[in-house]
């Protein structure tokens, strides 16, 4: 069997050399023949000629740089689309996901499954980040169609099949942690304790999280439109049971002026509710923009052992 290990790295200068001596030591148990596909997902730091030194040292490790940051999401395709392996492994370059884990997740791709998933406690974390990620997953998995998991990340093993099947999809807005649930197939699930970053820092801030969040919502349905229907039927009926009662109020007892107030709730309220709205009408009208483009997902700017790579791979 062969093992493709995927690593996206984005400004992981300090953490490569590890990285590689962990690796070294781990993957020979895991397969006796195992290549490792770095991706630089443009880093502005020296990943890439740490890529390139490890590269011409070790010809196990294999690397790809883009041209720019498409973000993790793009990095890991890429890397699935190169990979070799009947057996792809994804995982962080920051050790996060302990490779020692490999072993025990290609076995029990061996028996069967076609992904395999490592799934983090939350230990260690800050107590309001643990009770915001339970409450949104409590929350997402009532509206999108496909059950997402708590502390279930990239860090996975798939079948060749599972591979194909990813790469299958092109859409553009990708939300992995859905398209690795919407794909199917037997999942296995293996435990493991939060670890801490080797080197370096977090590249998702708050601000990224969020507006994962919103991905995970908008990625997989169209329920939040669905939304916009209920609650403007509902607006529209109340409006109406008012307006009646305004009349008749109006016509036995007179018109008397003040009303200021009803006035303020009603235009600020609505107000509100209508942008809202045309936010998520535009959330999703914007999506249909970038797929119409039809963009390629990434693009290569070098790759390991290949003098002048196509600058756009088919997936
Ligand atoms: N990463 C990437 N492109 C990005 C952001 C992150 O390839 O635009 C990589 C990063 O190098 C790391 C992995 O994705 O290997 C996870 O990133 P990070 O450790 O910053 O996320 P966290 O563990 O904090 O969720
Ligand atoms: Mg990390």
């Amino acid at each position: 069997m062969r093992l493709s290990v995927v690593i996206p790295c984005f400004n992981e200068e300090h953490g490569i050399d590890r990285l590689h001596v962990v690796l070294a030591e781990v993957l020979p148990g895991v397969s006796e023949d195992f290549e490792v596909l770095l991706v630089d997902d443009g880093s502005q730091d020296g990943t890439l000629p740490a890529l390139r030194r490890l590269a011409s040292a070790d010809p196990r490790f294999r690397y790809l740089a883009l041209s720019r940051n498409f973000g993790k999401e793009a990095a890991m395709l890429a890397g699935l689309s190169q990979a070799t392996g009947d057996v792809v492994a994804i995982m962080d370059a920051d050790l996060q996901h302990p490779p020692q884990l490999l072993a025990g997740m290609v076995a029990l791709l061996g028996q069967g499954h076609d992904q395999v998933v490592a799934r983090r406690t939350r230990s260690g974390e800050p107590t309001v980040r643990r009770l915001l990620s339970r409450l949104y997953y409590r929350m997402i998995n009532k509206v999108v169609d496909v059950e997402l998991e708590d502390g279930v990340g990239d860090f996975r093993v798939l079948s060749r099949r599972a591979v194909r099947a990813l790469l299958s999809l092109g859409e553009y807005n990708r939300f992995s942690k859905g398209l690795f649930a919407w794909i199917g197939f037997d999942t296995a699930v293996v435990d493991y304790d939060n670890v801490q970053r080797a080197a370096g820092s977090s590249k998702f801030t708050f601000r990224k999280l969020l507006n994962y969040g919103i991905d995970g919502v908008v990625s997989f349905n169209n329920k939040p439109l669905r939304a916009a229907i209920y609650l403007g039927g509902l607006v529209t009926v109340l409006s109406f049971a008012y307006a009646a009662f305004v009349l008749v109020d109006s016509l036995t007892r007179g018109v008397d002026v003040p009303g200021y107030a009803t006035l303020m709730v009603g235009v600020a309220g609505l107000g509100g509710l209508q942008l809202l709205f045309l936010g998520v009408l535009g959330e999703y009208l914007g999506r249909i923009y970038y797929e119409t483009k039809r963009r390629p997902h990434f693009l290569v700017k070098e790759a390991s052992g290949v003098a002048d790579p196509p600058v756009s791979v088919p997936l």
